[in-house]
């Protein structure tokens, strides 16, 4: 019986999160974008929202 032949294939993960604005939560709307994890924190409320807002805390 021959050897099963041993592929290595790279496997690249980039963790993504969600990040949500909490007053609209709280309001019963789920507003957010993904993101990649190492840009999580670069999201602006106005990204979220695709206007001005006063909602400022992000999760
Ligand atoms: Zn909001």
């Amino acid at each position: 019986m021959a050897n099963p032949i041993v592929v290595n294939v790279p496997v690249v993960v980039r963790p993504s999160v969600w990040v949500g604005c909490l007053a609209c939560y709280n309001a019963g709307v789920l507003r957010g974008v993904w993101a990649y994890a190492e840009y999580a924190g670069a999201v602006t409320p106005d990204e979220i929202h695709e206007w001005e807002t006063d909602h400022e805390e992000l999760w």
